[in-house]
């Protein structure tokens, strides 16, 4: 795709379960699929993901059983600090100049194997096929997405050891696993993820072929249109070629078009001027003209797609 770098940066993160309002989501991306981080939220679809009342009724029902875990942890006698003092909310670090952020669902003391060391803590509800798979082989090969997000809160918090546990929705089983702090791993995975946010191109699929069995986590990801099946993203700043996520500031994003930045409220609304990413328009680039703001393109179809300014 011959444009200039900058393009699909962070973008497209404002519903990722783990993303705060600006930044990067740093749940879903880093272990498993790089197209994951970018585009499975509003931003980048033209019809926002729409849940409806059960999966809804679900996402609840996984908070709530968190909530419900950190507080029988609690009463069992663990130390636990759900949420960080100086703020009143969730521990929360950022990571790539606030273009992806991490979560904890708390820190806890008193863990029998290492009772004075601090861990960071991880709660997962599972069903019952995850539950056996993660008891079975451990969370670093069963979920590697948890896995990193782990990794990313004991670097962001300062401490070496993670507590991960997990519920089985199912049976009310549970499983616990002491995870270590790996520097290399992490440094690895915070590059990657630099280097998605400062792409010129969009990520590299996890399957070319998503009607493959092994390519099963496409079936649910809510990029799956996009990715395979020539859907458009939605317009606004995030999909849009004169947007650059900055790397100094704190999530800072600017336009290049109209030589500002941008706000949050800015970034969902976009503006007239907007021109997707050659790379998420699921044509071929025809032509380009930079003066008058517009690009064309052949689609699959045979036909044309001019893009931009164009009366
Ligand atoms: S303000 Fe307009 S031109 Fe600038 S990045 Fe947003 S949509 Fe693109």
């Amino acid at each position: 795709m011959p444009i200039t770098r900058r393009h699909v940066p962070a973008l497209r993160s404002w519903n990722l379960p783990v993303c705060r309002k600006q930044g990067g989501g740093y749940g879903r991306e880093t272990a498993v699929c790089q197209v994951h981080l970018r585009l499975p939220n509003v931003a980048s679809h033209e019809v926002p993901p729409v849940f409806d009342g059960r999966m809804r009724r679900l996402f609840d029902t996984g908070h709530r059983e968190e909530e419900r875990i950190v507080g029988d942890l609690i009463a069992t006698g663990f130390d636990v600090a759900a949420l960080d003092p100086a703020t009143g909310e969730q521990w929360e670090y950022s990571f790539i100049s606030g273009h992806g952020v991490a979560k904890l669902d708390g820190k806890i003391a008193g863990i029998p194997e290492a009772p004075a060391t601090l861990h960071t803590l991880e709660v997962k509800t599972h069903n019952g096929v995850s539950f056996n798979k993660t008891v079975k082989d451990g969370v670093q090969k069963a979920k590697p997405m948890h896995y990193v997000q782990m990794q990313l809160g004991m670097h962001g918090a300062g401490l070496t050891r993670a507590l991960y546990f997990a519920v089985n929705k199912n049976t009310d089983e549970e499983h616990s696993e002491r995870v270590e702090y790996d520097l290399t791993f992490t440094l690895q995975q915070l590059a990657r993820g630099e280097r998605i946010v400062s792409s010129d191109n969009p990520p590299e699929k996890l399957h070319e072929d998503p009607t493959r069995k092994s390519a099963f986590q496409c079936g649910y990801c809510l990029a799956k249109d996009i990715c395979h099946e020539g859907g458009m993203p939605r317009r606004n700043c995030r999909t849009c070629i004169h947007a650059t996520a900055e790397m100094d500031g704190e999530a800072r994003w600017s336009c290049a078009r109209h030589k500002r930045d941008l706000s949050f409220e800015d970034q969902q609304a976009g503006c007239a001027n907007h021109l997707f990413l050659p790379g998420l328009v699921p044509g071929e680039q025809v032509d380009v003209d930079p003066a008058g703001n517009w690009v064309s393109y052949r689609m699959a179809d045979g036909a044309t797609f001019i893009d931009g300014n164009v009366t």
